[in-house]
């Protein structure tokens, strides 16, 4: 009888702690959805509007991603204008008042400095990011400051959770640390590589590896890539030497094997995002760089 009560207690406790606690988290791109299953854990229910394979930049405001808002207690999205499209659509037509603003709507990019802001010119010229370059999760130190942050947004939002969350803020930092070491030191060399990309999805991945992009398909960012531009784009890569040439898969690889094939440089497609973990995102990067650069150059 002792141990049927013992566990009749445990299932009430257990039930009751999980109806209370789960914080529902709306995160617009995956990246986002991994850093707050690693913070929440087991106190956050967490969704996410697009895939890893999807474009960021364009997606349609489903009835689906409505009503997911609607049930949101934290949106957490990039920001830096890069949802501008859809994003004001979804909270608008949720209605849910949580989440219009702070403490319920969270930007990664309102937590770091952001490179390659442009001026007002180069918005008119079609520049969707000239609020600067909003893919920063590709910069894992960036990550660990929009880590603190959300910790700190989570606590506020459930205060009864605040030492649940630092303690896996604490774990996820230890982590997340050791393999920035591994990282470099597999990445070492290469310092000073010189690529082309499609569009600036890697800026942030680029700077900290010291690896530079000489040229970008797209002409200005967003703006598709142009014959002209292109032909350009050839006579650099033959010049200058370059071997990889890196795009992602909503880029589409056509730019990309169309200089491949006349320069002999490789054409490489790069994930850019996982929803189960960042750790795998920036393990599948930094190996496939380093065994495309042995391959290619
Ligand atoms: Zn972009």
């Amino acid at each position: 009888m002792k141990i049927l009560k013992f566990f009749l207690t445990t299932i009430v406790l257990s039930t009751a702690s999980l109806a209370n606690a789960a914080i529902n988290v709306f995160t617009c791109e995956p990246e986002w959805a991994a850093l707050a299953r690693e913070i929440g854990a087991d106190r956050v229910r967490v969704s996410t509007a697009i895939s890893a394979d999807q474009d960021p930049h364009q997606v349609q405001a489903r009835p689906s991603l409505i009503s997911a808002v609607r049930q949101a207690d934290l949106v957490f999205c990039t920001g830096a204008e890069l949802e501008v499209g859809w994003l004001p659509v979804l909270l608008a037509r949720s209605a849910n008042p949580r989440v219009q603003s702070a403490p319920g709507l969270l930007y990664a990019a309102d937590q770091v400095s952001l490179i390659e802001q442009s001026s007002s010119t180069d918005r008119a010229h079609g520049d969707v990011h000239a609020a600067g370059n909003p893919h920063m999760h590709l910069d894992p130190h960036r990550i660990t400051m929009v880590a603190k942050a959300l910790t700190e947004r989570l606590a506020t939002l459930d205060p009864q959770g605040k030492a649940y969350y630092h303690q896996h803020l604490v774990d996820f930092l230890q982590r997340w640390q050791a393999a920035i070491e591994k990282w470099e030191s597999r990445a070492s060399h290469l310092k000073d590589t010189e690529v082309v990309v499609h569009h600036r999805s890697f800026s942030y991945l680029l700077n900290w590896l010291g690896m530079r992009a000489v040229a970008e398909m797209e002409p200005k960012p967003g703006l598709p890539p142009t014959p002209k531009h292109l032909g350009e784009i050839l006579s650099k890569v033959e010049k200058e030497n370059i071997g990889l040439i890196l795009f992602t898969s909503f880029n589409g690889s056509q730019g990309a094997n169309w200089l491949a094939k006349r320069s002999g440089a490789c054409a490489v497609q790069l994930p850019f995002s996982n929803e189960k973990s960042l750790f795998s995102l920036y393990d599948e990067l930094i190996e496939i760089l380093v065994s495309k650069q042995g391959e290619c150059l």
